[in-house]
């Protein structure tokens, strides 16, 4: 089931996610319709906050580009990228490499706002699976990035925080029109409905 993606500035995308001690049937049925909400949506990840849930889960699929990264170690094992998508993740935890690199991103919360974010290129993450395996996952580029935007989801963080301080000035004057324009638009739906 597809679930209506929560906007920019909803509380529940600033809590701090609760761990997940056990995987039960309803997180499986969440991660299904998560799944089938970020491909809906055209995005590369979702995270549980996204679909007002504050638990420390989340989504991605990176498959639509097999060149996006160099590399792929799960468990130490040199893994094939489109064959792991999509992934499915509980409780991560994150080592971050060194070298930092600058990128574009976007979020299903905030459509229509684009802003590069500087973040380290490679990571290392430990995290549980669906069926309440343990997995440490190593690669970079775009699914690198991608982790690092779903677990910043996890702890209340946007990608909005962490642009420089040079671009922030303009991109939350954007922000705030799109705000004004989507409670607009809601409003509308609203009237509609009545
Ligand atoms: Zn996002």
């Amino acid at each position: 089931m597809v679930l209506p993606i929560i906007r920019y500035p909803a509380q529940v995308l600033r809590a701090k996610c609760r761990p997940v001690p056990a995987v039960t049937d309803r997180h499986r049925i969440l991660a299904a319709d998560m799944i089938e909400t970020m491909r809906a949506a055209h995005g590369v990840g979702l995270a549980a906050p996204q679909v007002g849930v504050d638990e420390q889960l989340a989504v991605i699929d990176v498959s639509h580009d097999p060149e996006c990264v160099s590399y792929l170690r799960v468990n130490g094992a040199d893994t094939d990228l489109a064959g792991f998508m999509p992934i499915v993740f509980f409780n991560p935890r994150l080592d971050l490499g060194k070298q930092r690199e600058l990128g574009e991103e976007g979020c299903l919360s905030i459509p229509e706002l684009r802003a590069k974010v500087n973040r380290p290129e490679a990571i290392k993450v430990t995290y549980q699976t669906l069926d309440g395996e343990t997995v440490t996952l190593e690669t970079d580029g775009l699914l690198a990035r991608a982790f690092q935007h779903e677990i910043d989801h996890l702890n209340g963080v946007l990608f909005i925080d962490r642009v420089s301080a040079a671009a922030k000035v303009g991109v939350m004057r954007r922000l705030k029109w799109l705000v004004q324009e989507w409670a607009e638009e809601d409003a509308k739906a609203a009237a509609k409905k009545a």
